[in-house]
């Protein structure tokens, strides 16, 4: 019975989790759930899954849920704040660890895990990109196992070579016959829409994504294809490639959720329908395999199966993410900041879609210019940059308002 924390459970990630969970019972245990504000979400999952720990970060919520644990009389702790989100995530009890808080606000906790030397599942890209060597170093000393719930990063890592998975972070790919690792995604809802209509792009276009039912902020990630930009960042640190070695391949279908092409000229690539509970069950259970509940693929129902390469005028915000990847570390904390906020920006409709690239490059040209050549060897370091290209967005958003 494996004893499992997980760090955003009322979110897209988090509610899949629980589903394959309930699915084998007699394999994974909740030890403790934790989340933003959703306190009501929260409440439905305590009285399922009694965990034995609830943690809300507000602490409005945290009374409320409270109080509805206190009236139904259930064995469970609730705490608020990021501290008790890192107690939960390493206590000594726990096995896996979801790190699935979205944005940077997950990264204490997951650091907190890795810290620990948990079994992580990752599905909290930002917090690898936004601190990239720091992280993985934390990883390689704790020897904790990460493994990706990326849904393309998973695929990678399934059609890695067994010697590869072992030793992630540092295997030398080229020596183990790994040429290029080819980064799928479907190019989301504006593919084909015509360029000069984009500056009318709502938020309720931009977060119906045609194959993913997701979190708000990877929804409109995905339109602008960031999403795949970040996942080139958190590709390069999960299988110690060069940005050379890493090529996007738009495939609008996601049936291929990503693939590992060798040297003998063999391309793997990994399949199934296009929902999370695959990768999520795969993490779970690894080297296992267990339910995950996700129909089987049915390839005689199969019409198209196509694969083009992305434009970068309709996607400037992946070119801009793939420039960072070479830029290093201060550049992807960067735009990992800058996109936060414009992206949030854009869902209270206070700026437009076009302005979330407009706001993260100009964040990045200025960052660049104090922190070019800058060394950064610690958390603190990286949390100054991350609230100074904040900061910077934050100005742009207001000026555009
Ligand atoms: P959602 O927006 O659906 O959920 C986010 C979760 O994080 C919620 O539980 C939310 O709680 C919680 N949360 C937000 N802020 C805080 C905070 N400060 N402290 C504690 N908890 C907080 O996001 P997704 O599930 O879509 O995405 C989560 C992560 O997984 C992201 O990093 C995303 O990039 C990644 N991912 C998601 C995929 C998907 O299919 N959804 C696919 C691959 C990766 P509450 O709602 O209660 O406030």
């Amino acid at each position: 019975m494996q004893r499992v924390t997980i760090l955003g459970s009322t979110g897209s990630i988090g509610t899949s989790t629980l589903d394959v969970i309930a699915r084998n019972p007699e394999l994974y245990q909740v030890f403790a759930l934790v989340a933003g504000k959703n306190w009501q979400l929260m409440a439905e999952q305590c009285k399922q899954f009694l965990p034995q720990y609830a943690v809300m970060q507000d602490a409005e919520a945290a009374q409320q849920l409270s109080q509805f644990v206190a009236q139904q009389g259930l064995f469970v702790t609730v705490l608020s704040g990021e501290q008790s989100a890192c107690d939960v995530a390493s206590d000594e009890s726990v096995g896996s660890v979801m790190a699935a808080i979205v944005g940077a606000a997950g990264l204490m906790p997951t650091l907190a895990a890795i810290k620990a030397g948990k079994r992580v599942l990752l599905a909290n890209k930002e917090s690898l990109v936004m601190s990239g060597e720091l992280f993985i170093n934390e990883v390689k000393r704790s020897g904790a196992t990460l493994l990706p719930i990326d849904s393309e990063h998973n695929a990678i890592f399934q059609a890695m070579p067994s010697s590869v998975q072992e030793n992630c972070f540092s295997a030398n790919l080229a020596q183990h016959g790994v040429s290029k690792i080819l980064l799928t995604g479907s190019g989301g809802p504006f593919r084909t829409r015509d360029l000069n209509s984009f500056a009318n792009i709502s938020v309720d276009e931009a977060v119906a994504h045609p194959n993913w039912d997701m979190g708000k902020k990877i929804s409109v990630d995905s339109a602008t294809m960031m999403n795949k930009g970040l996942e080139f960042i958190e590709a390069k640190w999960l299988f110690n490639a060069e940005p050379d070695d890493i090529q996007v391949v738009i495939h609008p279908q996601s049936i291929i959720h990503s693939m590992v092409q060798y040297s003998d000229g063999s391309v793997l690539a990994q399949m199934g329908n296009p929902d999370m509970r695959t990768p999520i069950a795969h993490a779970l259970a690894y080297p296992k395999r267990i339910d995950a509940g996700v129909a089987p693929l049915d390839f005689t129902q199969m019409v198209d199966f196509s694969f083009i390469a992305p434009d970068f005028e309709r996607y400037p915000n992946l070119k801009l993410a793939i420039d960072a990847c070479s830029e290093g570390q201060y550049a992807t904390t960067a735009i990992n900041a800058a996109n936060e906020q414009s992206v949030a920006a854009f869902l209270e409709n206070k700026i437009g879609f076009l302005d979330i690239y407009r706001i993260n490059s100009q964040v990045l040209n200025e960052i660049a210019k104090q922190h070019k050549h800058m060394a950064i060897n610690n958390l603190d370091e990286i949390l100054q940059l991350d609230s100074e290209a904040r900061a910077l967005a934050n100005n742009m958003i207001t000026g555009s308002c």
